[in-house]
Parts: C-alpha cells; sequence; structure tokens
C-alpha cells in the first residue's frame, strides 16, 4: 500500500442539511471535507497527504506548486509545508496586481515565496516555469519538489481514493447507502480519486463532477489519464474508461473564479438555510448544478445524495461585496 502523510483531520463528518432535504425532495448529505483543518482546510490536503510523504521520505526541502490568485491548493501547499519545515515557491495567476486578502494573504502569512505569471503563460508553460523555478533554487543548493496544479496527479487522486473509502465505512456506521457522490471539478484529482475508488469497490454510485471551468471534454480526458495512471500505480484489477466519468458542464456559468448573482444569491440561501457556507469558485457552483439537475428531474426525487464540501471559505471574502443583501 502506498503511504501517506497524516496531517489532516479524518474522517470528516456527514451531516444531514435537513431543510434543504425537505425543500429539494432528496436526502442531502454533507462530507465536510471544508474541517480536514482550518490553516490546511479543504480537498488539497488529502492529496497533499500522499505527494509530500514522497517529498518527506527523498528529503526535499521545498515545495513548489502553482494555482490562481485565490487558489485553495497554494495556500493549503504554503501551509502544510511549513508545518513539515520546509519552504514554499508560489506561482501564482494573475491579471493585475494583485490584493493581500483570502488565500493570498495567508500564503504570505505561512511565509512562502511569491512568484507570478499571466494567464497565457500559465495555460501554456506553467510546469515549465516551475522546472525553471526548480532548477535555479536547486543550483542555490534546494531540493525541490514540484507538484502539479491541484495536486491533480495519480498520487495526489489517492488521495480521494482514501476518502472514497472512509464513506463507504461511514455508510455502514450511519446506516445509509448514498447513491450519488456529487463534487466540484477544478483540476480532476479528487474526481479521479472517488470514480476510481467506485469502480474498483464495486459501489455502484451515480459520481457527478460539476465542472466549474473548461468543458466536459477537457475534463473527461484529463482525468481519464489521471485514472489510468493512477490504477497503475495502485495495481487495481479495473480497468478505467472514459465511460465511467460523468461531468456536467452546465453551470461553468461567466467562467472561473467569475460568480453571476444567480449564484451568490444561491450561496446565500444556503448559508441561511443551514448556516453551511459554500464558496463561490467551486463549491456553490457545484451544489448550484445539483439543486437545478433535481428540479430538471436528472437526480431522482428521494435519491440520497452525498454532496463533498471541499472547502474553500478564505476565497469567499474577497468576494463579500458582490453580495446584495
Ligand atoms: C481545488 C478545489 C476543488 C476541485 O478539486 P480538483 O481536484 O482540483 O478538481 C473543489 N473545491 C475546492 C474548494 C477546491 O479548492
Amino acid at each position: 500500500m502506498i503511504q501517506k502523510l497524516k496531517l489532516a483531520n479524518l474522517p470528516t463528518r456527514i451531516i444531514k442539511a435537513e431543510r434543504l432535504s425537505q425543500e429539494w425532495g432528496v436526502n442531502l448529505y454533507i462530507k465536510r471535507d471544508d474541517q480536514t483543518g482550518s490553516e490546511i482546510s479543504g480537498n488539497k490536503i488529502r492529496k497533499l497527504e500522499y505527494l509530500l510523504k514522497e517529498a518527506v521520505d527523498k528529503n526535499y526541502d521545498t515545495i513548489i506548486t502553482t494555482g490562481g490568485i485565490q487558489s485553495n491548493h497554494c495556500r493549503a501547499t504554503a501551509a502544510a509545508a511549513t508545518m513539515l519545515g520546509m519552504k514554499s515557491e508560489l506561482l501564482l495567476r494573475v491579471n493585475e496586481p494583485p490584493k493581500t486578502e483570502g488565500n493570498f494573504f495567508l500564503d504570505k502569512l505561512f511565509g512562502a515565496g511569491i512568484n507570478f505569471c499571466t494567464p497565457d503563460e500559465y495555460r501554456e508553460s506553467r510546469d515549465e516555469i516551475m522546472r525553471s523555478m526548480a532548477d535555479k533554487l536547486d543550483n542555490k543548493g534546494r531540493k525541490c519538489y514540484v507538484i502539479p496544479e491541484g495536486a491533480s496527479n495519480a498520487l495526489g487522486s489517492l488521495g480521494y481514493y482514501s476518502a472514497m473509502e472512509e464513506i463507504a465505512a461511514q455508510e455502514k456506521e450511519m446506516g445509509v447507502k448514498f447513491d450519488v457522490v456529487v463534487v466540484a471539478v477544478g483540476s480532476g484529482g479528487t474526481y479521479s480519486g472517488l470514480c476510481t475508488a467506485n469502480k474498483e469497490l464495486n459501489l455502484n454510485k451515480r459520481v457527478i463532477g460539476f465542472a466549474v471551468c473548461d468543458d466536459r471534454e477537457y475534463f473527461t480526458a484529463r482525468i481519464d489519464k489521471i485514472n489510468r495512471e493512477a490504477a497503475e500505480i495502485m495495481n487495481l484489477r479495473s480497468e478505467m474508461n472514459p465511460s465511467d466519468i460523468e461531468i456536467n458542464d452546465k453551470y461553468v456559468g461567466v467562467g472561473y473564479a467569475i460568480s453571476r448573482p444567480e449564484e451568490l444569491d444561491f450561496i446565500a440561501k444556503v448559508s441561511s438555510a443551514e448556516a453551511l457556507v459554500l464558496d463561490p469558485v467551486y463549491t456553490g457552483k457545484a451544489m448550484f448544478g445539483l439543486y437545478n439537475e433535481i428540479k430538471e428531474g436528472n437526480v431522482p426525487r428521494g435519491s440520497n445524495v452525498l454532496f463533498i464540501h471541499t472547502g474553500g471559505l478564505f476565497g469567499l471574502f474577497p468576494k463579500q461585496d458582490q453580495f446584495e443583501f
């Protein structure tokens, strides 16, 4: 079995959203992966537990990774690196000089080295830029471990393979069987782990991934690649196929990290119904998608639905001025 570090507070709780269940006509359960920690909160730490284990074992002293300016992944990586006595260097995508707020503020508090790139550079050559950052630091005597966007590679996806095992154990304890598992998809590693475990362990669930950027074709190909590589490193029996993947791209909205008024109204509605705070970039869009798919009959009434709350709270505060009350 592939080993990992223990950094997150696991297992995370599963709660039932009573009022939304009533209103929507399904049994809506929430897995609180927003509570994996505070500094390291959210889904990325489950993936980082595997990647950072390799970094620790191989004596790396600096972690390099990349994401948007309000990246939860970069913030969690910076926090985890500091906890492990390592340094971190972040490559952050920006349009204009950023305000020091939300996750970016925390990156600085955790002492991360900050490097910027443009959206074009990010799209075309983020991995090459990180490699050259690593080479420069390695030449000065550091030993750099490079983690891809979202920690979404085969090793990282094991974090959500394990999370699905955790869910299966919680089902037994709770005496509930989840028919549908719902998660936001940004770089694909979270969905990949859930989907691979679902097949390998014969859990027979429908796993729906709501895209928050790009489209269905893009994510199906990207996740299929991670699934196959993960199946290989774990020596799984199952052969993974694109038909195992269900991505819904109808709720991307205006684009990555851009909110429509109806999405923000929806976040406010869920908060006031359940004291459950979604984030504008990922979970807000995914649950808005789930709500609409239930309304349209694409998720049957009476289903037991498990929504994975993947975190992102710190990204809400930079958007607070866009809310109307
Ligand atoms: C990164 C992230 C996701 C998406 O996970 P991926 O593995 O990148 O697809 C969902 N929710 C939050 C809050 C995230 O930070």
